[in-house]
């Protein structure tokens, strides 16, 4: 539906001070070695426990220990199977799913960097991503974003320059202007009512409120606290006590009645897609998600003007381009650069031909 679909990864909320999904629980642990997440405490020793025996329980490294989203989806499937090493009981696995969504909500809310007070948007390059999205509003070019982050530094900057993220569940109050903005993974302000003849998941909003500022000098949305405090705007019940994150397995059994329609969406904007711009999303060999939303999802042959890949990683290209059928190669752009390069900012790249977002979009 949309005519140009932004997808985001990891690499795309990097420069606002949140972790990959390869050093997240180092950073945790940090935070948990500094004291900073004194009122979780409990759950982060609960998930780097459970860490260490699922790493020495394996003589091969099947499973990266150290990435948090493939810690996340193999307590996931621990409970599916009935299994996870060192873990006695299944309560015990439902009591550590529940910590690792705490580690998670935790570490993104103390680690991203959002302006103080004085200053006015958000993270500083979501900002300008934001100008892009601005303009192309206000020239009614429809356009979307899907992404595969929890974090909140790009949902901060459009609240800011009050653009409404409509995130396609139930309770979207669309304003003058907003933008599908759909999040596949679920979001660190999104909850889930506690009512069984609900179970709606819904969305804290209030942005322009929250921030406090911290000793290194940069503002803190204490989301996941103000989410506990939310009641369902349906049923005034109160809402889950974990955000609504879910993991990127093929099990997403658990959430599907809630996640499916976010899925259903994202397949519907890239549908009639001209341009897809995919920025700072590895494609993990295990996302088959994606791999079967894109398959199912994009017209390839007729409507696709334009497929471009910013990442800094070289390795990414070879994935998406066997993603891709043959025909479309004169289509597809790979750029090997970060983010901050994908809107013209940061150290110009000498001897590298890159075409900015600005350049591709004509604003
Ligand atoms: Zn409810």
């Amino acid at each position: 539906m949309s005519k140009i679909v932004f997808v985001l990864g990891a690499g795309a909320s990097v420069h606002s001070g949140t972790p990959l999904m390869n050093n997240f629980l180092e950073i945790a642990q940090d935070l948990l070695r500094r004291g900073e997440v004194e009122e979780v405490k409990a759950d982060f020793e609960n998930v780097f426990e459970a860490v260490g025996k699922l790493h020495a329980a394996q003589s091969k490294a099947i499973i990266d220990t150290y990435n948090i989203e493939d810690v996340y989806a193999a307590f996931e499937m621990g409970k599916l199977l009935g299994r996870l090493p060192g873990i006695e009981e299944l309560d015990q696995i439902d009591g550590l799913i529940s910590s690792i969504k705490k580690v998670i909500g935790f570490t993104l809310e103390k680690t991203m960097m959002l302006p103080t007070k004085a200053e006015i948007n958000g993270p500083v390059q979501y900002d300008s991503f934001v100008d892009i999205i601005n303009t192309l509003l206000s020239q009614k070019v429809e356009c979307s974003i899907i992404t595969f982050n929890y974090d909140l530094g790009l949902d901060y900057s459009l609240y800011k320059r009050k653009i409404i993220p409509n995130y396609g569940l139930e309770d979207v109050r669309i304003g003058v202007k907003a933008i599908p903005y759909l999040k596949l993974h679920g979001s660190i302000n999104w909850g889930r009512c506690n009512n069984n003849s609900c179970r709606k998941v819904v969305a804290y909003r209030n942005f322009g409120v929250t921030e406090y500022q911290n000793d290194l000098g940069y503002s803190i949305l204490p989301m996941i606290s103000k989410l506990r405090k939310m009641k369902c705007p349906f049923c005034n019940n109160e809402l889950d006590k974990d955000p609504f994150i879910v993991p990127p397995t093929w099990n997403k059994t658990a959430f599907h009645e809630q996640i499916d329609i976010i899925w259903k969406k994202a397949a519907i904007e890239l549908k009639d897609s001209e341009q897809i711009i995919i920025i700072g999303y590895s494609f993990p060999p295990t996302d088959m998600f994606f791999r079967y939303l894109f398959a199912l999802g994009v017209d390839l042959k007729t409507i696709l003007k334009g497929f471009y890949v910013y990442n800094p990683d070289p390795e990414v290209e070879g994935r998406f381009r066997n993603l891709l059928s043959s025909g479309i190669e004169q289509r597809f752009h790979f750029y090997n650069v970060s983010f901050e390069n994908a809107i013209g900012q940061g150290p110009f790249l000498m001897g590298t031909n890159i075409e900015t977002i600005q350049s591709i979009l004509n604003v």
